[in-house]
């Protein structure tokens, strides 16, 4: 179920050597200094490992979001979260391979698997905010031409990233019987004419900076909308699931990696003359964060697997992110417990993970509107908003 065992050793070993040369130290620098992770991004590109969600007539090694899953835990683990295998990897190869036309996929999906172009992913307004339904940025057909209006907020990496997978209107939500009908996914070049960005001042401890967008009228051919105009719900849906598996993995890993970091200090470092990690009001802590994070990983993994079987992943997706997201804060609290002071250093390299393991309990989705999704869809309870 969990994929072929040798097969994820291979992918773990191969993360293992390749953080050897680009590990924790670079990323480290490069989060410091908003530089950009391109050299890990080209090697894995070279290894094919940026095709695991592209098929293979594009020169994929086939949607399989169960590798995925195992590339993004064990880069974390060894405390290298890369962004772009969300928003790119998982939330725009999987929509275009699976909704897109073909022109579309001929001209991304081999350049996503090669590395050599990056997508980011916008579909967050100031005013609709987790109502995702609510959004306003329109996408108006003029022959064949879409002509876009509108604003996008906290859009991760549209500095680096080639396009934009956006997340618009085609008809208003006035004017649909269902409010995720007129939701239309378009590709848009991020140097394209009217499209402005602006840097926003999010405090994440990370390479990847996030931007306000502003759409001013511009245009995007025809060609370059992603499944059927106004049923983009579909694309999306699929995405979003995709989103949340390849969070949850990066969760469990940034929690072992700050875990395995106190776990060795709690060996070595004595007070009352015993090592720390004798005393349970530190052990247990740490046993029962690594007990959740295995929970979490192996709800991951389940969810990856519903997902590449092409069932409907939604709810094991949902509780894939919570869990991750909820293991992850506590082991990489308890890690700076034990460390004690130090645990506040830069040097330690905790207290540095702390902001993102704590972002992914808000983003991409909110724990709340899982717990709500999981209240409605899967308990069948009443809706409260
Ligand atoms: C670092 C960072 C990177 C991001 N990257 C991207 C990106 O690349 N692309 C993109 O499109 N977006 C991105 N986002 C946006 C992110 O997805 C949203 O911030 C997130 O979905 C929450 O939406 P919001 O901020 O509008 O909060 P709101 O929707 O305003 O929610 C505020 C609070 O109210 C709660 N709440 C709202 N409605 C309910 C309800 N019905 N029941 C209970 N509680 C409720 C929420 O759970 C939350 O706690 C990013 C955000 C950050 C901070």
């Amino acid at each position: 179920m969990f994929g072929d065992l040798q097969e994820r050793e291979l992918i773990r070993e191969f993360v293992r050597q390749l953080t050897a040369k680009y590990g924790r130290a670079y990323w480290v620098e490069r989060a410091k200094s908003k530089g950009h992770l391109d050299e890990i991004w080209h090697e894995l590109g070279k290894a094919g490992y940026l095709g695991v969600t592209v098929p293979e007539e594009y020169g994929g090694s086939g949607t399989s979001m169960t590798r995925l899953a195992i590339l993004m835990e064990e880069l974390c683990t060894q405390g290298v979260p890369l962004l772009f295998l969300v928003i790119t990897t998982a939330m725009a190869a999987i929509p275009i391979a699976r909704h897109g036309n073909e022109e579309l996929k001929q001209r991304y999906l081999p350049a996503i698997a090669d590395g050599s172009k990056k997508f980011c992913f916008a579909v967050t307004e100031p005013d609709a905010g987790s109502n995702s339904f609510n959004i306003r940025t329109f996408a108006k057909q003029e022959g064949d031409y879409y002509v876009i209006k509108g604003q996008k907020v906290f859009i991760s990496g549209y500095d680096q990233a080639q396009h934009v997978l956006l997340v618009a209107r085609t008809t208003p939500a006035d004017q649909v019987k269902e409010k995720r009908h007129g939701i239309s996914l378009l590709v848009v070049d991020t140097n394209a004419p009217g499209l402005s960005a602006h840097p926003m001042d999010t405090q994440i401890f990370a390479p990847e900076r996030q931007f306000a967008l502003y759409f001013d009228e511009v245009r995007v051919p025809r060609a370059n909308l992603v499944g059927e105009e106004g049923r983009g719900f579909r694309a999306l849906f699929d995405a979003l699931n995709a989103e949340r598996i390849t969070v949850a993995a990066m969760a469990v890993g940034l929690g072992r990696f700050a875990l395995q970091k106190a776990v060795e200090y709690a060996k070595v470092r004595k007070v009352f003359d015993k090592p720390i990690g004798a005393y349970q009001g530190l052990a247990h802590p740490m046993a029962i964060a690594r007990t959740h994070l295995e929970l979490a990983s192996l709800m991951t993994h389940y969810a990856a697997h519903v997902f590449d079987a092409g069932q409907d992943a939604g709810m094991y997706a949902n509780m894939a992110k919570y869990a991750g997201a909820e293991a992850g804060i506590e082991a990489v609290d308890i890690a700076i417990e034990v460390h004690g002071g130090s645990g506040f250093t830069g040097e330690v390299d905790v207290i540095t993970v702390w902001p993102m393991a704590r972002l992914l309990r808000t983003v991409p989705v909110a724990r709340e509107m899982i717990l709500n999704y999981v209240a409605e869809h899967v308990l069948g309870l009443p809706r409260s908003y």
